[in-house]
């Protein structure tokens, strides 16, 4: 019988150490910055390569996509890649990024290279994306500058190491398109209004 949480039965000790290495490692870098030594030969095979290992050994490729928002350029790119190394599938994630599905290990340094974007960090615990919808760029409804936000976020945190993977999301109004409300942290543009006890004018909205 598999061994699982969702049995309620205790998993080997070895797993449970894997499953732990992130989480003390990012606490670990955390308490001790001056002193922490990372070794890259200790790390899982995803972080020395940079993509996500699969079922059948090849490997998926997230790259960056601040906020969803992506390029022209970099979607040429990623469909020159695609082309070149004959990728099997290349699917939109729930994070608005493109992962390319099916690369082969010898084939990842020459894919990030031809890439030349940034990881999307998808393959570890750690900061990973920032949905957005549209917000006041474009949209009608917009209360507040989603987009801008998420792509802000997405560019300070970038890579920042936690004990479980995390994502955000923006949303420019309680319409919630980006899903907001059921991500790790969610924000969500808002209309606020100052009422006048006298009278009950609206005297400020924001
Ligand atoms: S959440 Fe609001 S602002 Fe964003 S796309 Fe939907 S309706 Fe527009």
């Amino acid at each position: 019988m598999p061994q699982g949480r969702l049995l309620g039965v205790v998993e080997p000790v070895d797993e449970q150490l894997a499953g732990s290495k992130m989480a003390l490692t990012s606490l670990l870098r955390t308490v001790w910055p001056g002193e922490f030594v990372d070794e890259r030969d200790a790390r899982f095979i995803n972080d020395r390569v940079h993509a996500n290992i699969q079922r059948d050994g090849t490997f998926s490729v997230v790259p960056q996509i601040k906020g969803g928002v992506t390029t022209p350029d970099q979607l040429r790119r990623l469909a020159d890649v695609a082309d070149k190394y004959r990728v099997p599938m290349v699917k939109i994630t729930g994070g608005q990024r493109i992962d390319l599905l099916g690369v082969r290990k010898q084939d990842l340094p020459a894919v990030w290279a031809d890439l030349d974007m940034p990881s999307g960090y998808a393959y570890v615990k750690s900061f990973r994306t920032v949905k957005t919808c549209v917000g006041t760029d474009y949209c009608r409804f917009g209360l507040g500058d989603s987009t801008g936000l998420g792509v802000a976020i997405e560019q300070r945190y970038q890579g920042l190491e936690s004990p479980a993977k995390l994502d955000l999301a923006v949303a420019g109004c309680p319409r919630n398109c980006s899903e907001a409300l059921v991500k790790d942290v969610g924000l969500v543009g808002v209309t606020v209004f100052a009422v006048s006890e006298e009278d009950g004018d609206v005297v400020v909205e924001l």
